[in-house]
């Protein structure tokens, strides 16, 4: 299950679901949205416990302070400080953190991260599973932030430069560009956090907004002839491998992939 507030909108039962029936696995495994408020979420896991939940995704607000209720965190969890995945080991609930493969997995299907300059926009929550993620597979990390005291603590925490959004004209120098702030998203989604100029057909654009499917961001690095990666794919590859330590099957991508994109797809008409 997926526990938020709000989780009416949440694609991951979708998804997840049909990698269930895709994997022949739909008889022993379901996957369900539940709105948990945060004044119920000791209740809610003393009921992940009560009913031998298996798994549990945890969205906005739970990822921080569900901590505190869990057995085990794993490592990475604790580094990025935040879990949005409970596994249930016969009682014994463990805490793991899959945003930051989300980001990961997609950008290294098409370079290694070694050595390459990744230029972050924002420092809230995501961006610092992305933080750790291209820190950790040995990117140059600078983050840009319309705070610059919170890119600064995202830099002193993994590693990196930090930077405020004045500073958006050294982007041109960097190999990746990951777009972590809301801009796109409705109703932010005539604008932009990039100017088009500031854009080359040497970066790889990745905007982590999955609603619209296409972002002002992404049409217009497309048109500046930049490789562009949508969010879909962050939902996605955080999702499989949520689907990995769920059920110990690996995930089917193309199934997968295929019911966010129809989901989107219908929300965007
Ligand atoms: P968050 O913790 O609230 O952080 C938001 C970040 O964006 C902060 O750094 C904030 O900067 C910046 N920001 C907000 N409004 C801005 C604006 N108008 N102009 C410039 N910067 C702005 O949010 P989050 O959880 O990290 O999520 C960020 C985005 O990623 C959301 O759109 C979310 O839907 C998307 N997301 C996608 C996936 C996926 O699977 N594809 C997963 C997680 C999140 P300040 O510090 O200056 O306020």
């Amino acid at each position: 299950m997926v526990i938020g507030d709000p989780v009416g909108h949440s694609l991951s039962p979708l998804m997840h679901n049909a990698g269930y029936e895709k994997a022949g696995i739909a008889d022993e495994y379901v996957y369900i949205a539940c709105h948990v408020l945060p004044e119920r979420l000791s209740e809610c896991v003393q009921g992940i416990r009560a009913m031998n939940v298996r798994g549990v995704s945890c969205t906005i607000p739970h990822k921080v302070s569900v901590m505190k209720y869990l057995d085990h965190i794993d490592t990475v969890a604790q580094k990025i400080g935040a879990v949005n995945t409970i596994v249930n080991d016969n009682g014994m609930l463990t805490g793991y953190n899959t945003d930051w493969l989300g980001v990961v997995v997609p950008l290294e299907k098409r370079i290694s991260l070694k050595n390459k300059k990744v230029a972050l926009l924002g420092a809230g929550g995501a961006a610092r599973a992305i933080a750790y993620g291209v820190v950790q597979r040995g990117a140059e990390l600078t983050i840009f932030n319309r705070a610059k005291d919170m890119a600064d603590v995202l830099a002193a925490e993994f590693g990196g430069h930090a930077y405020s959004f004045d500073d958006l004209a050294m982007i041109r120098d960097v190999d990746v560009i990951i777009n972590a702030t809301p801009v796109g998203m409705r109703p932010l989604d005539t604008e932009t956090p990039l100017p088009k100029e500031s854009i080359d057909k040497h970066h790889i654009v990745f905007d982590i907004v999955y609603e619209p499917h296409e972002t002002r961001l992404l049409r217009e690095a497309r048109e500046q002839g930049a490789e562009v990666i949508h969010g879909i794919e962050m939902l996605l590859h955080q999702g499989m491998a949520q689907f990995k330590l769920y059920t110990q099957h690996d995930a089917p991508e193309a199934v997968m992939r295929e019911a966010l994109m129809e989901q989107i797809k219908k929300k965007s008409v």
